[in-house]
């Protein structure tokens, strides 16, 4: 049996990928075969066509971390009850039985595998996933594009906001890259909890529709002085700055910070290392906490949370199957709002 699929053979940049007809993977004895509905892009996708990021990359690859899809058939008994189910698929794989795992924290097990990065993922009519990663919905109230958009973003500011972070009813938090999909969930998660979002964002429009998603106030970072107009809104900093961008920002993310705030560490888009001046946080009392992977139990939480409607998912655009090359493009572009998500078949 075939099927279509975006494969990437090279690097080197959007074109390093093309449409191809390739065999449709098996399922292992403890795996299961999802008819994918629809597939979220993540930067990561874009970043390793260019070169591989995440050790254990390796080519002919199928991009796409953010997968739901029907389940239709299973390689063993164990995935039996979810055929013929709609399901989003957690897209951390690992071995189930190492005590990271044991303990829930899957994110530190020596053998994970991300389906999409370091194993084929979903942008392709078919996509193999052990049958535990594969988490069923309730299709009443909830579309496959819907819930494409949810693990990689959604589960990972929940789990950075309320596990890692800690945040609390009352506290003042900054969360940059408004319009990301770690963005639009962030801020809705953030006012879930009864904190006080202030966003930032590129450009007026973004910034408004971040207000309009429930910041209390967004600051263009192209435009202003961020830190200075943190400092200047709240009277003293920040309780607790979201670093998902690294680089140049987090020194700018404990200056933004209280006496005794925090920063938390999760993401690297604008660059792996940093300089920070010592005494920026050791004079202040202020922290720098490492955000670590979710757990399970944090997805389970996070897709129960759209299920409720406590959370909404924020889709900038749609795409067909064949028009991934465009999505790509608006990805690279910037100019988004919201997840975008291609729909297949
Ligand atoms: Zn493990």
């Amino acid at each position: 049996m075939q099927m279509h699929a975006w494969v990437q053979t090279t690097f080197g940049g959007p074109e390093s990928v093309a449409l191809q007809d390739i065999p449709r993977p098996i399922p292992k004895a403890d795996e299961v075969l999802v008819q994918v509905r629809a597939c979220a892009l993540n930067r990561l996708d874009l970043l390793q066509q260019v070169a591989p990021l995440v050790p254990g990359f390796s080519l002919p690859h199928i991009a796409g971390m953010d997968v739901a899809g029907i389940v239709s058939a299973t390689g063993g008994s164990e995935g039996e009850a979810l055929v013929g189910r709609p399901v989003v698929i957690d897209p951390v794989v690992t071995c189930g039985d190492c005590a990271w795992c044991r303990r829930d924290e899957p994110g530190f097990c020596p053998s994970l595998r991300t389906i999409g990065s370091t194993r084929a993922g979903g942008l392709a009519e078919y996509v193999v996933a052990p049958a535990r990663n594969c988490h069923v919905y309730d299709p009443e109230n909830l579309s496959p594009v819907m819930m494409a958009s949810v693990p990689v973003a959604s589960v990972t500011a929940w789990h950075g906001l309320l596990g890692a972070g800690r945040l609390q009813a009352g506290e003042t938090i900054v969360i940059p890259g408004a319009g990301s999909g770690l963005g639009t969930a962030g801020i809705q998660i953030a006012r879930r909890t009864g904190a006080r979002v202030i966003a930032l964002a590129a450009g007026a429009e973004k910034c408004r529709a971040a207000e309009a998603l429930g910041a209390e106030i967004a600051f263009d970072r192209t435009a202003v002085d961020w830190v200075a107009a943190v400092r200047g809104h709240t009277g003293h900093g920040a309780d607790f700055v979201w670093d998902s961008i690294g680089g140049a920002f987090l020194q700018q993310a404990i200056d933004a910070c209280r006496i005794g705030g925090r920063v938390i560490l999760s993401g690297t888009t604008a660059g792996n290392d940093s300089t920070i001046r010592n005494t920026s946080l050791f004079h202040f009392g202020r922290s720098l906490i490492g955000h670590g992977g979710y757990t399970r139990r944090e997805m389970r939480e996070t897709i129960a949370a759209y299920q409720t409607g406590a959370l909404t998912a924020v889709i900038d655009s749609l795409y067909s199957f064949p028009d991934v090359p465009a999505a790509f493009a608006k990805l690279k572009s910037g100019e988004f709002f919201g997840k975008i998500v291609i729909s297949i078949q």
